[in-house]
């Protein structure tokens, strides 16, 4: 017997997510906040993971990290949160209790893969409605396939992942009041958008979630995500979860970073700053177009993208070709904003592979 007698087609269609080794190189393919807890922190962090009972099972419910969660992220009292292994796991969970036979879900293109990837997994429908090639929604486009599909599920990542740039509102509202489903504002980097943010606005819809993830900001390592909305909904999707999906130390970790989040509130500021030093610097340079960000990461467009990726890895730079992964990311790349040392470190590599290019 071999997996195709038995695996569904649409995964034996899928290949598995890549991701690329980094051993050795600058890492900046992932979006990762590059900075380590400061020194005092990182202690207490060891003493208390090491009086913490791994023998036991986490707290199923984690309300403990919820009551700090909602403090550091200022969630409104009436919204119910939901914890997810990540953000991904909130998008999985998401699509499995939503997964009638033919229900849709719907996003833009580009944007995060996982949209799709989920909802291949769970046997979801799914419709990617193309960006405007200055990576705007496309209303209109958006109206009619909302109109057409009737999707169960939206996701809009905000600011969107790989572009960096944020949506206009009140489209976003047009398109949260027209859909038939669920709107799930996917805020993954929010803690580099100014303050931008749909969570405020939950409570006066009965069809809009926020998700997040503390990934970005800098416990990508933790993997653990919030999904805020009304009860009724968050009820139902508890319901997929599976117990103890967040383990004890992740929320032992979570609950003493997030009581200082402070830290790294700071640590993203500093980030913003450097991505604002980055674009000028980039700007600078001949044949590179550069794309205004509100994220923690640059798309860049220039010609040879994919060479210029393989380039940079030679020079032991990290990042990511989006190149071919869609016809508008054509000879783009994302690379994360690293510490001053890093990005440094890329624009030299950059310069020199542009200077054997010219
Ligand atoms: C990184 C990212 C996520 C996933 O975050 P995790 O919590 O690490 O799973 C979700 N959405 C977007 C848009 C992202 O870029």
């Amino acid at each position: 017997m071999s997996p195709d007698q038995l695996v569904r087609p649409e995964i034996l269609r899928l290949n598995a997510y890549h991701v690329p080794d980094a051993h050795g190189l600058v890492k900046l393919d992932a979006m990762e906040n590059p900075y380590r807890l400061p020194t005092e922190l990182a202690r207490e962090l060891g003493s208390v993971l090491a009086g913490t009972a791994i023998n036991r099972y986490p707290d199923p419910r984690a309300d403990g990290l919820k009551v700090v969660m909602r403090r550091a992220f200022a969630i409104p009292a009436q919204l119910e949160i939901l914890l997810g292994n990540g953000s991904d796991e909130l998008i999985q969970i998401l699509a499995l209790a939503l997964a009638r036979p033919g229900a849709t879900l719907l996003s833009v293109e580009p944007s995060f893969i996982m949209y799709r990837l989920i909802a291949e997994f769970c046997g979801m429908r799914y419709v990617g409605v193309p960006l405007t090639p200055d990576f705007a929604l496309d209303e209109a486009a958006m109206l009619e396939a909302i109109a057409v599909h009737k999707p169960a599920l939206v996701f809009l990542a905000y600011p969107n992942n790989p572009t960096g740039n944020t949506f206009d509102r009140a489209v976003m509202e047009r398109i949260i009041h027209v859909t038939p489903g669920l709107v799930v504002v996917d805020e993954a980097y929010h803690a580099f958008a100014g303050g931008l943010s749909f969570l405020d606005d939950v409570p006066r819809h009965d069809n809009l979630l926020v998700m997040r993830t503390v990934s970005k900001l800098g416990l990508a390592g933790l993997r653990l995500g919030y999904l805020a909305g009304p009860r009724a909904w968050i009820a139902e999707f508890d319901k997929v979860r599976l117990p103890y999906n967040v383990g004890v130390l992740t929320q032992q970790a979570a609950r003493l970073a997030l009581e200082h989040v402070s830290v790294l509130e700071q640590q993203a500021a500093c980030i913003v700053a450097e991505r604002v030093r980055l674009v000028q610097t980039l700007r600078a340079l001949p044949g590179v177009q550069v794309y205004d960000s509100v994220a923690n990461f640059l798309l860049l467009r220039l010609a040879g993208a994919a060479d210029v990726f393989e380039g940079l890895k030679r020079r032991g730079v990290l990042v990511k070709s989006l190149h071919g992964a869609h016809p508008l990311l054509t000879d783009c790349l994302r690379v994360t904003v690293g510490t001053p040392d890093e990005n440094g470190l890329f624009l030299d590599a950059l310069k020199a592979e542009l200077d054997t290019r010219s």
